[in-house]
């Protein structure tokens, strides 16, 4: 989608730190990490938010965790934890408008989040 951030990093057309690649997912690394490893996985379809996901998107959406366990694994996440956060709207602190999955590690987490 024109103007979208994430549209034009998983195309290639903005830079970005990229670990990990496939052909629905790309990893980057966020730009203002909020722990140790902070990863965002984006999927290369543009959808905007939780809610606009349709029912072709289920097997998407379900590997998600596949991509987010591989990458735990490979920062070596496992035994210490990670969280996985996914905002859906502005009041829950969503910023870009594409739906991305962060994951959180390197330090403890607490509960509740803010
Ligand atoms: P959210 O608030 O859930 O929409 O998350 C958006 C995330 O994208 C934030 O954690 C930002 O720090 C991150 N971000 C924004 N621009 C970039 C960028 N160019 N490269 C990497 N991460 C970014
Ligand atoms: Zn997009």
């Amino acid at each position: 989608m024109e103007n979208c951030l994430f549209c034009k990093i998983a195309s290639g057309d903005e830079a970005s730190e990229i670990v990990y690649k496939d052909d629905h997912f790309i990893a980057i690394k966020d730009i203002n990490p909020q722990a140790p490893v902070h990863l965002l996985i984006i999927p290369k379809k543009h959808v905007g938010t939780l809610m606009e996901i349709e029912e072709s998107d289920k097997d998407m959406m379900g590997s998600v965790f596949t991509v987010a366990k591989f990458l735990a694994e490979e920062n070596d996440l496992e035994m210490s934890g990670f969280r996985l956060v996914l905002n859906c709207g502005m009041g829950a602190g969503q910023t870009v408008f594409h739906i991305h999955l962060h994951l959180l590690g390197g330090r403890p987490m607490k509960w509740p989040p803010g």
